[in-house]
């Protein structure tokens, strides 16, 4: 009973209705949770169909849920639309999922990034397209199953987030829900920045993925220790590691999953190879102008 009351103060105070339509174990309703504590009820927010929108569907704010092809379209007429009725309190939400933001509406997503529009643009990316059926998208990490690479994908997955910081906007930032008080910092940030800010989080997909539900947090947060997925910012062009874990071997995060049980040795070798030489990369950057 106590736990029941606990859960019912929990639901009144929160920008989110208990439940959601996503699989359980899935990383959208963890993601917009944290997200929208910290954006508080002055938000509208825009994105694309499921799954990245899922968990949006029962939040207490006004949304837009639009198809894959308007990513950062409509969100730029509603910021235009703020900005001429005087609304410079309300902070403008634009969303799409890996393949929205990767493959479908790329060139919205960059053309809004270059029109420098007042608004965070995020990508809830579960590495393939899920809601229709698993298949691979440009974001599938190489070695993954999808229904479309049924003995792995062969090419690697794009890097949006650098991508989009060549835009020279002024924030960029990669976060994962298995660390709440990065992703938090980071969208309070982009909050008090004017422009087009971009947040990019890897989401994790029990359906898609092949795993235990119950096993959410501990497989995202292994994409992190691995540094698979690291955690950075770039602020006005400048490249800031947020997290410094100590390197876990990749093959922890590829045997917790399902869709790399088909790897060989010699892969996931290979694997372990591109990720040190990124990892290089990135330390030698950190503190340094990495917009060119
Ligand atoms: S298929 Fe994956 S991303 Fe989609 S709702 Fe289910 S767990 Fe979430």
């Amino acid at each position: 009973m106590e736990t029941d009351k606990l859960f019912d103060e929990y639901y009144e105070k929160s920008l989110m209705q208990g439940g959601t339509g996503c699989c359980p174990g899935c990383g959208g309703p963890m993601f917009w949770r944290m997200a929208l504590e910290t954006l508080g009820p002055n938000t509208i927010l825009y994105g694309d169909g499921p799954c990245a929108y899922c968990a949006i569907r029962n939040i207490k704010l006004p949304t837009f849920g639009l198809h894959f092809s308007f990513i950062a379209d409509g969100s730029t007429g509603i910021v235009a639309a703020l900005a001429a009725k005087g609304r410079a309190d309300i902070t403008v939400v634009s969303s799409g999922g890996d393949g929205a933001t990767g493959d479908i509406s790329f060139g919205k997503v960059s053309a809004a990034a270059e029109r420098n529009e007042n608004m965070i643009q995020i990508c809830i990316d579960n590495e393939a397209y899920m809601n229709t059926g698993i298949q691979k998208s440009g974001l599938t990490p190489y070695g993954a199953w999808t229904t479309t690479t049924p003995l792995g994908k062969e090419a690697p997955k794009k890097s949006i987030p650098m991508i989009i910081a060549q835009h020279a906007v002024p924030y960029v930032a990669t976060v994962s829900v298995a660390y709440p008080r990065d992703l938090k910092a980071k969208i309070k940030k982009a909050m008090g920045i004017k422009g087009f800010k971009y947040i990019h989080t890897v989401m994790p997909c029990p359906t898609g993925w092949r795993f235990n539900p119950a096993k959410s947090v501990e497989v995202v947060r292994l994409g992190v220790q691995t540094w698979a997925w690291p955690l950075w910012e770039v602020e006005n062009g400048v490249l800031k590691l947020t997290l410094k874990p100590k390197q876990k071997p990749i093959e922890e995060y590829l045997k917790a999953q399902g869709r790399f049980r088909q790897l060989s040795e010699d892969q996931i070798n290979f694997v372990q190879s591109e990720i040190d030489t990124r990892r290089k990369r990135l330390l030698e950057n950190e503190g340094k102008n990495i917009v060119i």
